[in-house]
């Protein structure tokens, strides 16, 4: 059983180091600390500390939820989203390697479960064993991921420690036809640039071995600039860059992004310094949420389970909802808040997402699963996980295949 100790440190590792933002490897199935711990006591004193505020009510799409990394956890999950509170949840997918590969599947099938509340972002697969060049070709698995019924694409290749393990840049050959396709398709992307400023100077305890600032890894930077060069081919696509495009360190720059990209957007999931960097200046920050009211989204980076009663995703809504002052997980992180009106935070909330990916999720498409879902056993027969993987892929089928 936890203790309180230790469910407070769970607390303060799950804000400091959020999924996109965590140093690990994108490829590998991911698990968040967990913060549903089943211990109602103790959670009932966590929520203690966050007081009820001005329109906590309006119900969240939640546009950056890490989903579930194995089809056993769909209980769960399916609990999380017994709130109603929670219209609806985008469900990212950073797939890898053994399970990671099937990860995409899984997502499909809580969409599946939840065909009305769950949009699937799938992600790209590279180098996976039993996969032909055609396999790995980017534009080749939007497209699969398209027919199969996802509603967009998550890209994490562009955050430094991933980054470094690519073969090609984004702005290479590699990716043009890539790009193309979503740009027709206007198939939307939720897309992790770079990291916190602070990596780089004054990296938190999970970087200080590979520190950014150690020559090992790109300038932030040359990681922009990489990214500038994609949208100045492809203007018209429709883009969500993760964690406020890690550039809440600089209101003017960001600014300046904003008014050069009309058509980008960006979401809220918090990273280790966005909302204390925000803080800082509250009237700027509220005056910029005003002007780009319509592209900002809000977004957790929680998963597999999304819950609006976790101290974090309080903490989210208070800054947004509120004026207040108040200390988040550590005595040096103050936040102050933007107050934001209500015809604000809905759209936020919820109109953004739904303007960029749809008012509902796409429906899967069952001919173009059946496909994807044939793509994935060639590599789980090429896999030395290839028995496990098999279990896995037949309880996806029986959900995704009928
Ligand atoms: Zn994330």
């Amino acid at each position: 059983m936890k203790t309180a100790v230790s469910l407070l440190l769970v607390a303060l590792v799950s804000l400091s180091l959020s999924f996109c933002q965590a140093a690990k490897p994108a490829g590998k199935a991911e698990a968040k600390a967990p913060q549903q711990a089943g211990n109602q006591p103790e959670k009932a004193q966590e929520q203690a500390a966050v007081p009820p505020f001005a329109n906590d009510d309006i119900p969240v799409i939640d546009s950056h939820l890490h989903p579930i990394s194995e089809i056993e956890q769909m209980p769960e999950f399916l609990k999380g989203m017994q709130d109603t509170r929670i219209k609806a949840v985008n469900l990212v997918c950073i797939p890898g390697r053994e399970k990671g590969t099937l990860l995409n599947l899984v997502a499909l099938c809580c969409k599946a479960e939840l065909p009305k509340r769950a949009y699937v972002f799938g992600g790209l697969l590279y180098d996976v064993p039993g996969g032909s060049a055609e396999e790995m070709d980017p534009a080749f698995q939007a497209r699969q991921l398209w027919e199969a019924g996802c509603d967009g694409i998550k890209m994490i290749e562009t955050k430094p420690t991933s980054w470094k393990r690519m073969k090609h840049r984004v702005d290479s050959e590699f990716y043009e036809k890539y790009f193309q396709f979503l740009e027709e398709k206007q198939m939307p992307l939720v897309w992790h640039v770079a990291d916190p400023w602070t990596y780089w100077q004054n990296p938190p305890p999970a970087y200080v071995k590979t520190g950014y600032g150690s020559g090992d890894f790109p300038p932030a930077d040359q990681i922009y600039g990489e990214v500038d060069h994609v949208m100045t081919r492809h203007p018209r696509l429709k883009v969500i860059f993760a964690h406020m495009y890690n550039m809440c360190f600089d209101i003017d720059r960001f600014t300046r992004f904003m008014e050069r990209w009309p058509n980008v957007n960006v979401d809220l999931a918090p990273g280790s310094t966005q909302y204390v960097d925000m803080s800082k200046n509250p009237r700027a920050w509220r005056e910029f949420f005003i002007r780009f009211q319509d592209r900002i989204c809000f977004g957790t980076d929680n998963g597999p389970v999304t819950d609006p009663d976790v101290k974090e995703f309080r903490i989210q809504r208070r800054f947004l909802n509120t004026n207040d002052e108040f200390t988040g997980m550590r005595s040096d992180q103050v936040f102050r808040g933007l107050g934001l009106a209500r015809p604000v935070l809905e759209k936020i909330y919820q109109k953004n997402f739904e303007r960029i990916a749809g008012a509902t999720p796409r429906p899967i498409n069952a001919a173009g699963v059946k496909r994807l879902s044939e793509q994935m056993r060639k590599y789980v027969e090429a896999s030395t996980a290839r028995a496990e993987l098999e279990a896995q892929l037949k309880k996806i089928d029986a959900i995704l295949i009928h």
